[in-house]
């Protein structure tokens, strides 16, 4: 249940972060390796799993062996729980297998009683020293095992503050602290009805209960999910001996990154606070100063931080993000884990790393969040914009460069203002003094986060960048009025309703709306993508419907269109008229008249889209969606469509209510309109054949393949097919053509049915595009419009881990996609099959389309190159 690491013994193993916990697992390592880690033990995460298997009791025979490992504790340092004479204090803290910063409880000073504090005030001869310890840890465990309001701490420190003419904590003497002691006693006995617990072991015991308590807070659990953490135990408890940052100036605390996790530069990146506790540092209550400025104050501890940092990087071969105290100069390391970064780090330091030698290739290729490459396809503010914007004094002032990004927004003061604005429709930026656990919320939805405290590893910046969230942090120019909605810069203010741009590279914070522009690559990108291609197999397409789209999507690397939607295309300009003429017609002559218009159109879209993509394959969708949807619904536009088509407006309103389905999502879409109007089909077809002429002629290789959607019988199909093959031979001969057009037709499988008769459907296509989006709709029955109304229910009761339209439910969807593929293929040995569902651009599902062994997979333009990357490594996984 318990693992000891120290100098008496190490029991746990660096690669055990299932049992230990990432921050117990590298405690051991880091004391196994020699590195001064104050010693401790671990409990772990089984015993977590446990208590809430049963009824939140802590299992028995736990407190044996803590106190087990609290006696070679105390041997091991020479110290005593509870101690009049030298007390061994340990902090108790949180750790899973999955870093959750700042997400679950800790407690410091812990072993601290009215005998213990005297003891500690004799041993370090510094008596306000050991009362501040024994308050912090009477608020601390007041807090968060006992659920004492803070407040009711902060009066009683205001109090004590008034009457020794204290501004600042540091300012009351050694009297006050003993006082204000006694004070924080009284305020735990009236909150808590209980007085605070002298026995350390009865402290110890309620701290590790209130650590697993920790793991099902809301914070924690949203903070999961968000991230996607699942399938863990629980956390592990770190029981360990505590060195002290704040005995006075020749101690100090501080964190730091191995390289600069905001743009991975291979330069040691760290802040300290002289005389302060660890907390002071990560709760960015205090602006900590860089470690550059170390040498300064102790140039002996920032030789030895130097040469630590390099033996980590060496020993766990990735950037470390580690925590360090200094105890009247003595360094002592508290943690070490892999740093989290920005995507524009991650390619850079796995690009460094491999030129350093430090990783190969393939494993800089894993290495690298395939999701976390969105933000190196973030957009900045346009340099001109922004230059002018400072000539006109928009520049408001400075902050800090916590993640990179450009935002604008309103200004939003609580996360909850920030989530209502943001389900309302608005652009907000959250502005905080500090951003703290509880805030995630609107941090996640906020369109960019801005503080006026806080270093760049405070909670706001950590966050915002693990998210890719533009950050600006410890603006502290910034005022903020909360209550008032309001903040002041200099002698400006500005309320909820201003409009500011924040530049999270930068950290500048500036007036209105700046004008933003898409980014550029770096050559690290290109050297990613490159090992990514070399070690792919899926191929990777782009659902595009525009040859703009196309071109920027060939630009990202896509190998052809796995999806052009049709129905697109005819929202522009005055096409919509021409639809709605093609559908409102109630006889087949207006029908043809008005698809004649449309001919023509949709030629000129396909002779795009095949240039754009000229040498590579175009997969075209006959038109897909009910065609209700392209009918305007109030009585307004419905007259101005009649004054347009030159007929009545009871005509339009009649056939749109003829038209009107109860569910049009299981109604007359898909290959069931060209059943009933074969002349679109015709048309299309017709379209498509003649723009492939005519890039024949003009030397363009068009790379066609006509997709049929939502077929659900091989009968369906077969008649199509055969009718989609009779007009490409008409066009043909109309056109005189005899050269080789090679024109495949293929379909989607998107309705269960198609998978379950796959066999039969794959004797009359040449290729199967699996339709994800309309296959979980239909496996599920979850209307893909609707889901939102219950899916935070779902999520939050963990009936579904994530949203299944975002990642492939591999278990049941999944199934049906792999009997899809297995049965095409027994009866056409090597079909192509592809994915063009939304999760063909999500890591996870990516994942899962190589080991059913798709050819392809197809997705937006900007997440083509995710999906190059998730394809190398869901290939390299494989091996
Ligand atoms: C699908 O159903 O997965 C698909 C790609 O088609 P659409 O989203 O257009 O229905
Ligand atoms: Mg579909």
């Amino acid at each position: 249940m318990a693992y000891y690491f120290g100098k008496t013994k190490t029991e746990g193993k660096s690669n055990q972060k299932q049992l230990l916990g990432g921050k117990g697992a590298n405690l051991a390592d880091m004391t196994s390796i020699g590195l001064p880690v104050p010693p401790g033990f671990t409990i772990t995460t089984e015993v977590c799993d446990l208590y809430y298997k049963h009824k939140q009791k802590l299992p028995p025979g736990l407190m044996d062996e803590v106190r087990k490992n609290v006696a070679i504790l105390e041997k091991e340092t020479g110290k005593k729980f509870g101690d009049s004479k030298l007390p061994l204090l340990v902090s108790v803290r949180s750790g899973a297998a999955a870093s959750m910063p700042g997400m679950m409880n800790t407690i410091l000073n812990l072993g601290l009683n009215d005998e213990a504090v005297v003891g500690l005030a004799n041993a370090t001869q510094n008596e306000r020293f050991a009362y501040d310890s024994y308050r912090r840890l009477i608020n601390m465990f007041g807090d968060v095992v006992s659920g004492v309001d803070h407040e009711h701490f902060e009066v009683a420190f205001a109090k004590i503050k008034k009457k020794y003419n204290a501004k600042v904590d540091n300012e009351v003497p050694s009297e006050g602290m003993i006082e204000l002691c006694e004070a924080y006693k009284d305020v735990y006995k009236k909150d808590y009805g209980k007085p605070f617990p002298q026995d350390p072991l009865e402290q110890l015991e309620a701290s590790i209960e209130a650590v697993f308590k920790s793991w099902m807070q809301p914070r924690a659990v949203k903070y999961r999910q968000v991230e996607n953490i699942t399938g863990l135990l629980g956390t592990a408890v770190n029981v360990q001996s505590m060195v002290f940052g704040n005995m006075g100036d020749d101690c100090g605390t501080g964190v730091a990154f191995t390289r600069n996790p905001s743009t991975g530069e291979n330069k040691f990146y760290g802040e300290f606070l002289v005389n302060a506790q660890g907390e002071d540092v990560v709760a960015g209550i205090r602006t900590p100063l860089p470690v550059a400025e170390m040498p300064k104050w102790n140039k002996a501890i920032h030789k030895r931080l130097l040469e630590i940092k390099d033996l980590l990087e060496s020993h766990y071969k990735d950037v470390q993000d580690i925590e360090f105290t200094i105890e009247r100069g003595a360094l002592y390391m508290l943690q070490t884990r892999n740093g989290k970064r920005t995507g524009a780090a991650a390619v850079k330091i796995a690009c460094d790393m491999v030129k350093e030698k430090l990783i190969d290739e393939k494993t800089a290729v894993q290495r690298i969040p395939a999701g976390d490459l969105t933000q190196l396809l973030l957009p900045s503010f346009t340099p001109a914009a922004k230059a002018t914007a400072k000539k006109d004094g928009k520049l408001l002032t400075v902050g800090l460069p916590a993640s990179p990004g450009a935002a604008v927004g309103k200004l939003a003061f609580t996360a909850s203002e920030a989530v209502e604005r943001t389900h309302a429709g608005e652009k907000v930026l959250l502005v905080r003094k500090e951003t703290n656990p509880e805030d995630i919320d609107g941090m996640h939805l906020a369109a960019g986060i801005l503080t006026s405290t806080g270093g760049m590893t405070s909670h706001a910046a950590v966050v915002a960048r693990g998210w890719g969230r533009c950050c600006v942090a410890g603006a502290g120019d910034v005022q903020i009025d909360e209550k008032a909605r309001k903040i002041k810069v200099g002698s400006k203010t500005f309320t909820h309703n201003d409009v500011l741009s924040i530049d999270g590279s930068t950290g500048e914070v500036m007036l209105g709306e700046i004008a933003t522009q898409e980014p550029k690559l770096s050559g690290d990108f290109a050297t990613v993508m490159g090992w990514a291609d070399k070690y792919r197999t899926l191929k990777v397409r782009t659902n595009a419907d525009t040859p703009a789209d196309a071109k920027r999507a060939r630009e990202f690397g896509a190998e052809g269109i796995g999806l052009c939607r049709t129905e697109h295309m005819f929202f522009e300009g005055d096409r919509i008229v021409a639809m709605r003429a093609m559908i409102l017609a109630d006889n087949l002559a207006d029908r043809k008249k008005a698809l004649k218009n449309l001919l023509p159109l949709q030629r000129k879209d396909f002779i795009g889209l095949f240039t754009a993509m000229k040498g590579l394959p175009v997969t075209i969708r006959l038109l897909d969606p009910p065609l209700h949807e392209f009918l305007p619904h109030d009585a307004k536009a419905q007259g101005e469509l009649a004054k347009e088509l030159n007929v009545s407006p009871a005509f339009v309103k009649n056939r749109v209510a003829q038209l009107h389905e109860q569910n049009p999502m299981l109604g007359h879409r898909g290959c069931r309109l060209a059943v009933t109007y074969p002349e679109i089909l015709e048309t299309q077809v017709t379209a498509i054949v003649e723009a492939a002429i005519a890039c024949v002629e003009k030397k363009i290789d068009a790379q066609v393949e006509i997709m049929i959607p939502l077929v659900g019988a091989a009968a369906e199909l077969k008649m199509l097919r055969d009718q989609t093959q009779a007009v490409i031979d008409e066009v043909k001969e109309a056109k005189k053509f005899t050269g080789k057009l090679n024109i495949l037709i293929g379909t989607m499988i998107e309705i269960p049915r198609a998978a379950l008769t796959a066999d039969q459907i794959g004797e009359q296509a040449d290729f199967f595009s699996f339709g994800t989006n309309d296959l979980t709709q239909m496996t599920f029955g979850f209307s893909r419009d609707d889901i939102n109304t219950f899916l935070p229910d779902y999520i939050n009761n963990e009936l579904l881990a994530q949203d299944p339209f975002q990642s492939l439910d591999v278990t049941g969807v999944g199934q049906l996609v792999e009997m899809g593929v297995t049965k095409g293929r027994s009866v056409k040995k090597g079909l192509k099959c592809g994915i063009c569902g939304e999760h063909g651009g999500d890591p996870a599902s990516i994942k899962f389309c190589h080991t059913v062994g798709l050819d392809y997979v197809s997705c937006s333009p900007f997440r083509v190159p995710i999906a190059r990357l998730a394809a190398a490594q869901a290939a390299l996984r494989a091996k």
